[in-house]
């Protein structure tokens, strides 16, 4: 391990509770935390603004100026898109729809790629997402791929919609995260899947608490083991 402040990396589809185990190990370990779905959330967005679609025809150079003048924000838990606060259309069921439909294409990969990496270029960060151990740094100090049982995670996506008052039932909810989850495995550029070297875990019978625990635990192994390897 060099000086460089590691890089966590945490993979995973939706439900499997990577934003809170993500959010609260980043500030266990004083890291900063990046979300990348909600910078894909926000790309549709930023799209849908400019009144393109995900099969418009010419689809990616329509993009390329929107792409080109984005900025994507974090403060606190707010996301800002363009200097603009868009917490709360950002975790909408559609937009997560939509920001999956934009994410197979080769522009947006390309583009969030660039600010994840620059993102992460100091190290010291807990980031989030489907291919950040697999695409975005496959040289990750740490990577965790996060899952559970797909009636459990629609079950926990649906109980988070509802508290932010949206209204949708748990079958529909389970219909749209068995669809999303097809589309981020199967599409060609940066599939949803577990680096060879990712540590899985499942979290269907663990609390937030005890995932966040295994993973501190795995990191803390390691870098005990990394000490004893320099003081032999
Ligand atoms: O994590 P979240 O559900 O907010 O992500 C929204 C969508 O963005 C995902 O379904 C996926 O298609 C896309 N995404 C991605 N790569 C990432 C993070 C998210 O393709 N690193």
């Amino acid at each position: 391990m060099n000086s460089k402040r590691p890089i966590v990396a945490i993979d995973g589809p939706v439900g499997a509770g990577k934003s809170v185990a993500a959010r609260a190990l980043a500030r266990e370990l004083g890291f900063s935390y990046l979300n990348t779905g909600a910078m894909y959330r926000a790309v549709a967005l930023a799209a849908r603004a400019a009144g393109v679609g995900p099969d418009d025809a010419n689809v990616e150079a329509l993009l390329g100026p929107v792409l080109a003048a984005i900025k994507i924000g974090f403060d606190g838990d707010k996301i800002m898109l363009n200097d603009r606060d868009v917490s709360a259309s950002v975790g909408k069921p559609e937009i997560g729809d939509l920001a999956s439909r934009f994410s197979a294409l080769g522009a947006v990969r390309a583009r969030m790629r660039e600010l994840q990496r620059a993102a992460g270029a100091d190290g010291g960060v807990v980031m989030e997402g489907r291919d950040i151990g697999t695409a975005i740094f496959p040289d990750a100090e740490f990577k965790f791929f996060l899952d559970a049982d797909v009636k459990t995670r629609a079950h926990r996506r649906f109980e988070e919609l509802k508290r932010k008052g949206a209204s949708i039932t748990e079958h529909e909810v389970l219909e749209q995260l068995i669809e999303r989850d097809r589309r981020d495995r199967g599409r060609e550029l940066a599939p949803l899947r577990r680096a060879d070297d990712a540590m899985e875990i499942d979290s269907t019978n663990l609390s937030i608490d005890a995932v966040v625990t295994a993973m501190k635990a795995q990191i803390n192994a390691r870098i005990n083991a990394a000490k004893d390897l320099k003081r032999a």
